[in-house]
This record gives C-alpha cells, sequence and structure tokens, in this order.
C-alpha cells in the first residue's frame, strides 16, 4: 500500500496518518517530524530547514525531495509507506512519480483531510498554547495557512485527474475521522489489501 495523506496545518494528518500506516503495517513518515527532529538534533539539515519553518515557509524542493527518497530508501517502506506531508508542490510530485516508476510502483490513494479554515485556525492555536511549537504562533500559522492554499490546491487537482483521491470531512471526533476515512479507502477498492 502506498499512500498518501493531504491537508492543511491542523487538519489532524500526523494522528489519523499514525493510525491508518499501523492498520496497513507500513511506516507513516511525516516530513515535518522528520525536519523538526533534525532541528532538535542541531543537524546541518536541521539549521537549513529551521530557517524556513520559523517563518511558515515552505522548506526548498531540492533538501525536500533528497530527505524522501533517502527515506524511501530503507528497508521498512519497500512494501509500502504513507507519506504525511509530502509531496506539497508540484515538483516535489514530480519527484514521487520519478522514484515510484523507477521502482515499478504507484500510488494506491490519496487521503484529503477536509476541515474549514477557522477551524483550523482555532485547532493550531490551541496547539501553540498546549505544546509551544515555534510555528505555532498566529502569524505563521496564517502564512502557513496562505502556502498551503496556494501550493496544494494543484496537487488536489492532480490525484483528483488520476482517480486517487479520497476526500475525508476532518470535523468531529478523531475515532469518527478514522472510520471516514477506512470507509473511503474501502470505497476506493483498498479493503482487500489491510492487514489489520
Ligand atoms: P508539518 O508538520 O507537516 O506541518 O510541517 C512543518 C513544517 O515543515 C512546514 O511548515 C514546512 O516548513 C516544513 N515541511 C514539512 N514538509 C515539507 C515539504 N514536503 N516541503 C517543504 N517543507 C516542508
Amino acid at each position: 500500500m502506498r499512500m498518501l495523506i493531504i491537508g492543511p496545518p491542523g487538519a489532524g494528518k500526523g494522528t489519523q496518518a499514525t493510525r491508518i500506516a499501523s492498520a496497513f503495517d507500513i511506516p507513516a513518515i511525516s516530513t515535518g517530524d522528520i525536519f523538526r527532529a533534525n532541528v532538535a538534533q542541531g543537524t546541518p539539515l536541521g539549521r537549513q530547514a529551521k530557517t524556513y519553518m520559523d517563518t511558515g515557509a515552505y522548506v526548498p524542493d531540492d533538501l525536500t525531495n533528497d530527505l524522501v527518497v533517502d527515506r524511501l530508501q530503507q528497508p521498512d517502506a519497500q512494501s509500502g509507506f504513507l507519506l504525511d506531508g509530502f509531496p506539497r508542490t508540484v515538483q516535489q510530485s514530480q519527484t514521487l512519480d520519478g522514484f515510484l516508476a523507477e521502482h515499478h510502483d504507484g500510488l494506491d490513494a490519496v487521503v484529503q483531510l477536509v476541515v474549514p479554515e477557522d477551524e483550523v485556525v482555532q485547532r493550531l492555536l490551541r496547539r501553540a498554547a498546549e505544546q509551544g511549537r515555534s510555528d505555532d504562533s498566529e502569524d505563521v500559522i496564517r502564512a502557513r495557512l496562505a502556502v498551503y492554499a496556494d501550493q496544494t490546491s494543484m496537487l488536489i487537482q492532480l490525484y483528483d485527474t488520476r482517480s486517487l483521491l479520497v476526500p475525508v470531512d476532518a470535523v468531529g471526533d478523531i475515532d469518527a475521522v478514522t472510520q471516514r476515512i477506512f470507509d473511503g479507502l474501502g470505497t476506493a477498492g483498498a479493503t482487500a489489501r489491510r492487514t489489520a
């Protein structure tokens, strides 16, 4: 199972990605988590990424693409993966297409978490208060949402054209959203490949 999960910051991608990945017995790979781990460890990649992350901008495509291609070659990703937060630009999606074509693989589904902007801002402000993430201040939140809206609409169209998109209403109870995702993937013909 090779899947993507797409949605604005604060849509609950991380939580839902962990649940989906565990049900399909594949790794959930979050570029945001990988960047944050590098920032925390003070690696060269982390130092470069931090300057972009702190303002809500995207880390440049070349850095991000190299990181993901490297991660997808690890042994645990050979039988499948769920990418959370990648691709976010058309160039990143082309890198992913190229990687998959080289390995004679394709994507099975793209889960799109749909949440109205007002709800997302409220969630992110709550998370800022609870976790103190340096990119969760109100200005940076608005910048991240603007960047998301600008860059991601094209990706959503692209995967919709390929009939891979599984849009899911992501407002409400976390368990209910998880169930909607599994229902949506079932409709998309993926149930047979679930391992749990
Ligand atoms: P996230 O946790 O997915 O919201 O990502 C947090 C931040 O990491 C983003 O605001 C970006 O600065 C950076 N980031 C994560 N994934 C990507 C990506 N695919 N391309 C560029 N920047 C990314």
